[in-house]
């Protein structure tokens, strides 16, 4: 695992649950100790709620080793990529992969718009290479957006959707394109909910209740949009704007200016809603 951010820690403490040994690799011992400290929160939140045993749960967190340096991931049949949004970050990650690990590896990316056959190209593997697009939370969303580059081939779709399973989670085969399908349909939707409370027509209680109630969406798009982190929307629209050239993908300028005023959903304690 590459990554022990938000995704990289969820994704991490799934492989384990499903009894897979796990080298989870940052870029520093800080990182690691913060993505550790989160599976560690989360097993035992499950073990308060009686979903898991006490046992399990401790052998599900010993089954995680975490190095700084991706030589220790030479072993490794599959890498799950989930660094930083960046292409150049993103770059260099497969083309040193590459030479690290085995022929036979599958290296996968949990990236939410930067195109696999691009990273599939900086690698002498392409075949071998995929999208493997988890949601957040991953312990508790079970969709993987599978993605098939042009050159992936059907044994490595077929390896993921075993894995998937394995997981408890129901991998959906999409093709490589800006924003896969996920984020191509619900980002022009959090965009117009922008556009519609910066045009003073509701408020974003009544955007999303809107959304909850008439169209039984478990939380509405500006709520969600908070959660996803409203820098994050922003760029994901961006690359799909640039990648499609339809200016409908264009961020919405309240989303714009919320982003310059740090105003970033959750994390930062405001963004359509406050946080406490
Ligand atoms: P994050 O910022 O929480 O974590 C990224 C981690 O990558 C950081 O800990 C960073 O130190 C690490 N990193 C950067 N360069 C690295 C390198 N060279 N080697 C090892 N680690 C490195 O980000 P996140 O929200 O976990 O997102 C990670 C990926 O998952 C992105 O591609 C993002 O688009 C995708 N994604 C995010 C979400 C979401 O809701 N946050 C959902 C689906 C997909």
């Amino acid at each position: 695992m590459i990554g022990a951010g938000t995704m990289g820690a969820g994704i991490a403490q799934v492989l384990a649950q499903a009894g897979i040994t796990v080298m989870l690799c940052d870029v520093d011992d800080g990182r690691l100790a913060r993505g550790m400290e989160s599976i560690s929160k989360n097993l035992d939140r499950a073990v308060c709620k009686g979903s898991r045993s006490a046992e399990s749960a401790a052998e599900s967190f010993s089954a995680i080793r975490t190095t700084v340096r991706s030589e220790d991931l030479a072993g490794c049949g599959l890498v799950i990529e989930a660094a930083t949004e960046r292409w150049e970050i993103k770059r260099e990650i497969f083309r040193s992969l590459d030479r690290i690990l085995g022929p036979e590896a599958i290296l996968a990316s949990n990236t939410s718009s930067i195109s696999i056959d691009r990273l599939a190209a900086e690698t002498g593997r392409p075949e071998r290479v995929a999208g493997m697009h988890f949601f957040n939370p991953v312990p508790v969303m079970t969709l993987i957006e599978l993605v098939r580059g042009a050159r992936t081939s059907e044994e490595t779709c077929r390896r993921i959707q075993e894995l998937a399973a394995r997981l408890g989670k129901t991998a959906v085969e999409v093709r490589d394109a800006p924003g896969f399908v996920s984020n191509r349909v619900l980002m022009p939707l959090i965009n117009e909910a922008a556009y519609a409370v910066m045009e003073g027509v509701a408020t974003p209680e009544a955007v999303d209740e809107i959304f909850r109630l008439g169209m039984a969406h478990p939380m509405g798009p500006l709520a969600l949009a908070d959660l996803i982190g409203l820098d994050v929307c922003q760029d994901i629209l961006r690359v799909i704007e640039e990648g499609l050239g339809d200016p409908k993908f264009h961020p919405c300028p309240l989303l714009t200016r919320m982003v310059q005023e740090g105003r970033l959903g959750r994390k930062s304690g405001e963004g359509f809603y406050r946080y406490e």
